[in-house]
């Protein structure tokens, strides 16, 4: 077997191998190699059960690398059996593994687990295995059937006689349980056939099926655009230099997809293999269908619903290279395939892409570094790039391609901004603008379908005054201070200052303050009202519970079931329905005021998304955003589709604010049971890092100030699960000398763990 790798000494004696291991205990007392005597046919990369510990306790492990000799004098232990006849690791993959443990500060076995199913640890999952029977080799059913009758014709055994014509009429192999249930108590007459020799067993091991029988008409590749066939072409290239790091800016609707599968097809004919990183919420069945349409059985897919034996499946397909591409969402980027060419990942800008669990890696960067290790190409595509990465590629660290327009020159959804103050002082204190409703019946009138956005992060939490729009922001920081129920008081996420809430606006001076938005629930229940009898289907978090919620969903509104979607996040990404011709974001303030430094970027990249969900078809699409804010310059630049005039005004921002990519943010976070050394805790590690980082600062000759700025207390979050958690939030500017400060907090920390330390992250994603 191919992946089955032989590492044969040229020493005579037998057996005189040692192996590397490292056991499967997350705990930093054990986290390095142990060495243990090895069989010959030890493979690198190999899961084993090693004895350990002084009671030699049976426990699974990793080969991460063999010797022929062995220097030290203690006596050694020997393996007790490897647990797969492959390696699971590729030797890739513990590269990998080795630069995760150094990049987050992680276990080195903390960092294997992500390349392994967890189903595989522990043998919690068995490879389904189903017996099968085929007709014998060489053998002449004619003949034999003519054998089988008594003298009188009757036949010696009736069953026997049924089983071998139904097998030799299917001519394949078929599963004796499927033959027991047309052929009732057939199991005998199948051993009598075998031990005759007319059948013989097939037993081949069979996957579970994770697209649950739907199979996809099969799709050729279409004739390119010329600014695809550019783009395309770019790509290549960069495939045949083998590296590079490619920013894919092209608009909703403008063809990327079709240009990942062409340069995906490109790397299965040069015999490599492709992953393609999608957001959770946008692996759709249609996206699935998409990539299996083209690539049929070589598509792999890796995603949080499905279930652990059909995981487990899809892994051993990849590992065994049967499947070429991995479709999938974050934790794919660890797909155990060999000779990578290409990683796409789709929509760059989204957050899912950073892991919110230790190791806290990032998706993208984990896919540079394999691509490096490959000698592949990284295109990370968005219709909305990320402020940083577009930041890089204007610096010239990432290629920027381009695609400006939707394909076959559809226009880009007309985009109407609703004032709701006006509406408010219009005496409307409905859910819906006059616009919205107008637009809505037009809409429905047509017979065309509409999606109702609400943004369900950052509902109900900021402070806004209805009837001037006035949002509460923090004196500090200049992010949206955070309502709390509890205390009946507003909070900043950021440096955890807070303050009451006023009965009156402070700008305008009426009685209008709220701190309640508007959800889902809410606008199904208006629609009713204001269109009784129009059928809608709720996309939340309470209507997607179940596995195939999102697929149900979804088919049942493409078939046109209802008329209109209600929803969160989950409609906005990734959709193609052509019937949609109205896009309504109903609340847009919630995703502007969410309290971090980054929400106007979320803001802009949202409201770009989900309006490019109307008018696929025939460009005739309609977009309302309804706001308290209409001059906020993400609503404005978004209702114009102006990526790059959004880009000019939020890095100006960012520069100015001393943000990244300007500056960099650190996060430490402690938690524990007790609060008094708790604090006591983190005070210690807090005067010590800022001692380390100014030392680190010195040495280079840096000016102190470029350690903007370094707080630390309570988290906004004070307590989870009777844990009291406290954190240290410290700001550097970037200059040349931040790596040098980065890596004196990474080795202060390392050096300093405890019982109360929790994690370290840079630019963390939210700092709750
Ligand atoms: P994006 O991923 O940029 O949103 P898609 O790849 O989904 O865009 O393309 C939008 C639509 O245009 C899809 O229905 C796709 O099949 C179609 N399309 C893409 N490229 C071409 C092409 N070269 N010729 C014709 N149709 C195309
Ligand atoms: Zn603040």
């Amino acid at each position: 077997r191919k992946a089955r790798r032989r590492y044969r000494p040229s020493c005579p004696c037998r057996g005189a191998l040692f192996a590397q291991v490292i056991v499967d205990i997350a705990n930093s007392g054990v986290d390095r190699l142990f060495t243990y005597r090895a069989e010959d046919n030890i493979i690198l990369g190999q899961r084993v059960l090693v004895p350990f510990g002084s009671g030699n306790k049976p426990i699974e492990g990793y080969v991460l690398g063999i010797s022929e000799s062995y220097e030290g004098n203690i006596a050694l232990k020997s393996i007790i059996r490897p647990l797969e006849p492959y390696s699971v690791l590729t030797h890739e993959q513990i590269r990998l593994a080795y630069w995760i443990k150094q990049s987050y500060n992680c276990l080195l076995v903390d960092a294997l687990r992500l390349m392994i199913p967890a189903q595989l640890r522990r043998g919690r999952v068995k490879e389904k295995r189903v017996r099968t029977v085929k007709l014998a080799d060489g053998v002449d059913p004619q003949f034999i059937r003519a054998g089988m009758p008594k003298k009188d014709g009757s036949p010696k055994s009736p069953k026997q006689k049924e089983v071998f014509d139904l097998l030799s009429e299917s001519n394949a192999e078929m599963s004796t349980a499927d033959i027991c249930a047309f052929i009732p108590g057939a199991s005998s007459a199948i051993k009598a056939l075998i031990d005759k020799g007319y059948i013989t067993e097939a037993g081949r091991e069979t996957y579970r099926d994770p697209y649950a029988g739907r199979i996809p008409p099969r799709t050729m590749p279409l004739t390119l655009s010329a600014a695809q066939a550019d783009v395309l072409e770019k790509i290549s290239a960069a495939m045949d230099r083998r590296e590079g790091t490619m920013l894919l800016h092209g608009v909703t609707g403008s063809g990327k997809t079709e240009v990942y599968m062409q340069a995906i097809a490109k790397a299965l004919d040069e015999g490599g293999s492709a992953i393609v990183l999608v957001p959770e919420i946008s692996l759709t069945p249609q996206a699935m269908d998409r990539f299996r349409g083209r690539f049929g059985e070589q598509v792999a897919v890796l995603h949080s619903r499905l279930s652990p034996g059909e995981r487990y499946d899809e892994w051993r397909r990849i590992r065994l290279g049967k499947a070429k591409v991995v479709l999938g969402a974050r934790s794919a980027v660890f797909a155990p395939l060999e000779n990578i060419r290409l990683i796409v990942v789709d929509e760059e800008h989204e957050q899912s892409y950073s892991s919110e669990m230790t190791p806290r890696y990032s998706a993208i960067e984990v896919a540079q570094k394999r691509c490096k290790l490959n000698g592949g190409v990284l295109l990370l595509g968005s219709a909305t790039p990320s402020v940083t990465s577009y930041f890089r590629a204007k610096r010239g660290r990432y290629a920027l391609l381009e695609l400006p327009e939707r394909i076959n020159d559809l226009p880009l959804p007309k985009v109407d901004i609703v004032d709701m103050r006006q509406e408010f002082a219009a005496g409307n204190t409905g859910i819906f603008s006059g616009r919205l409703y107008h637009e809505l019946k037009a809409c429905l009138d047509r017979n065309e379908q509409a999606i109702l956005f609400i943004n369900r992060r950052g509902y109900s939490t900021f402070v806004s005054c209805r009837s001037c729009g006035y949002v509460f922001k923090c004196d500090n920081c200049d992010v949206s201070m955070t309502y709390h129920k509890i205390d009946k008081l507003m909070k900043c996420h950021y440096c955890g200052r807070t303050k009451n809430i006023p009965k009156v606006c402070p700008e305008c001076g009426k009685p209008h303050i709220k701190f309640f938005g508007v959800g889902t629930q809410q606008v199904e229940e208006q629609l009713r009202d204001s269109f009784p009898g129009v059928k809608s289907l709720r996309m939340d978090m309470d209507t997607t519970q179940t596995r195939n919620a999102h697929y149900d969903i979804l088919s049942r509104f493409s078939r046109g079931d209802a008329q209109v979607l209600i929803g969160t996040q989950m409609v906005a990404k990734g959709l193609d329905m052509p019937n949609v011709s109205l896009v309504g974001i109903v609340a847009a303030d919630a995703s502007l005021h969410i309290p971090d430094y980054r929400s106007c970027e979320r803001a802009f990249q949202l409201f770009t998304q989900v309006a490019g969900r109307a008018g696929r078809a025939n460009g005739n699409g309609r977009v309302v955003i309804q706001t308290y804010t209409p001059d906020h310059p993400a609503v404005v630049l978004a209702s114009r589709h102006d990526y790059k005039g959004f880009y000019e005004y939020e890095i100006a921002q960012r520069r100015a604010a001393l943000f990244p990519p300007y500056a960099l943010f650190v996060r430490v976070l402690f938690i524990h049971e007790d609060q008094a050394p708790l604090c006591e805790a983190e005070e210690r590690f807090a005067l010590g890092l800022k001692d380390a980082i100014l030392q680190a600062l010195k040495a280079q000759g840096a000016d102190e100030r470029e350690l903007l700025f370094m707080v630390w207390g309570e988290a906004p979050i004070k307590r989870i699960d009777g844990k009291y958690r406290r954190q240290i939030v410290l700001k550097l500017a970037r200059t040349k000398h931040t790596p040098k400060a980065v890596d004196a907090i990474y080795s202060y920390s390392n050096a300093h763990r405890s019982d109360y330390f929790c994690s370290l992250e840079l630019n963390p994603g939210d700092m709750f």
